[in-house]
């Protein structure tokens, strides 16, 4: 139907101006503070530091509006150039009309087809752009067994889901995006425990902080702020990437705390304390739980959201797929869904900073001050080459970390 049809041409243009608007007014402000720094930033990074930071800066989001524009390109073709329809009733045709694993196969192999086209511009982003700032640590051999590994990882795991997601219609009827969600979301708690011990280390490799100074220093931090923790793991981020990170997966008995080898290496004890600090000050004050019950509450809508849309039949009609077809409403929601998740970005992000200011202060007073947190977080920043002075509207709308400034602003208040 044509109002379909121009609804959503509009709104992928909409998001895609406002990607460029968006990219425009940060490049500008970093290249209005280009030549001289403003003094809070001048403060962090020496001159040489601040004017690579800005290079990677520029570079990044050049880079980012091609593919972005390459993306959209994409998608529009894919959505009105009639492929997908032709590709279904094929592939339906294999098995009997009512087969439920045709229907798996093409959702996946349709993700799979749609995320070729942009492999040349991964490529060219590891090895070229983070090649050339010194951040690639990847080989062409490993991207390449990444990318394979990667795939078959996801359908391994996608097609019994899937294939269980599409069979529920058939087996419990009108009711069955409930239960979708419910499988949906007992899958996701299950990874947060399972991912880092079955899919992780088909990447990485994870090792326990061996016993020592930091480990000592680590696990008093631990007691010393309820936090305590079985092991501490180090990851081996540095066989890909210089940029370094800490993070936190898991929940109750199963959480844990994976410190990247990049991090350690480029941080003092104390700071790496003060990191860890912060990543216990998420657990303390009640975030993961938080943030599951929000993805909960997303992922239910979502549900309800392809129910009503598989339900109705000018979607599916208007796209070229049969009317009363669960599998292609599927597919159709998750290559359209971020064309309107985009316009709420922005809200999640201002919650994820809230959470990272409080986990920020969580940290200081572990420390019985800000200044470990304050020097982690510069050396982090000289080291990543972040970008100290981006647009308001952009950091508004994308960052789920505060700024540097903003943080250091923040810690420095009493
Ligand atoms: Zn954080």
């Amino acid at each position: 139907m044509l109002i379909v049809f121009m609804v959503t041409a509009a709104l992928i243009g909409f998001r895609l101006v406002a990607e460029m608007v968006l990219s425009a007014v940060n490049r500008a402000e970093v290249l209005r503070h280009a030549d001289t720094p403003p003094p809070a930033v001048a403060a962090i990074m020496d001159a040489a530091t601040y004017q690579k930071s800005v290079a990677y800066t520029l570079e990044k989001s050049r880079f980012g509006n091609i593919t972005t524009i390459f993306d959209t390109l994409v998608l529009a073709l894919v959505i009105f150039g009639g492929v997908l329809p032709v590709m279904y009733s094929y592939m339906v045709s294999w098995a009997g009309p009512d087969a439920v694993w045709t229907r798996t196969v093409f959702i996946l192999l349709a993700g799979v087809l749609l995320s070729l086209p942009s492999l040349p511009f991964e490529w060219w982003e590891q090895f070229r752009l983070e090649g050339k700032f010194g951040f690639n640590k990847s080989t062409p051999g490993l991207w390449v067994m990444d990318k394979i590994k990667g795939t078959l990882v996801m359908f391994a795991i996608g097609f019994p889901l899937l294939w269980a997601l599409l069979s529920l219609v058939g087996w419990v009827g009108n009711a069955w995006w409930i239960w979708g969600f419910a499988l949906m979301f007992g899958f996701q708690l299950l990874m947060l425990i399972l991912y880092p011990k079955v899919i992780l280390p088909l990447f990485n490799k994870l090792t326990p902080l061996p016993e020592g100074e930091l480990r000592t220093r680590l696990m008093a931090l631990g007691d010393r702020t309820g936090f305590q923790a079985k092991t501490i793991e180090v990851i081996d981020g540095s066989k890909r990437s210089g940029h370094s990170n800490a993070y936190f997966t898991g929940f109750g008995r199963f959480r844990r705390i994976v410190l990247f080898d990049t991090l350690i290496s480029q941080l003092t004890a104390e700071e790496l304390e003060a990191v860890l600090a912060h990543e216990i000050g998420h657990y303390r004050r009640g975030h993961i739980p938080k943030m599951i019950a929000i993805s909960a509450v997303m992922m239910l809508s979502g549900f309800a959201v392809i129910a009503w849309l598989a339900r109705s039949p000018w979607f599916n009609t208007s796209f070229g797929f049969p009317v009363g077809e669960i599998a292609p409403s599927f597919l159709l929601f998750g290559l359209l869904s971020g064309l309107v998740t985009f316009w709420f970005a922005p809200l999640g992000n201002l919650l994820s900073r809230k959470y990272e200011y409080e986990a920020d202060a969580f940290a200081r007073e572990a420390m019985g001050g800000p200044a470990a947190m304050i020097a982690a977080l510069r050396k982090l920043a000289q080291k990543n080459l972040s970008n100290l002075t981006p647009h308001r509207w952009f950091s508004g709308f994308y960052y789920s970390h505060p700024t540097l400034v903003e943080r250091e602003l923040a810690l420095a208040k009493t």
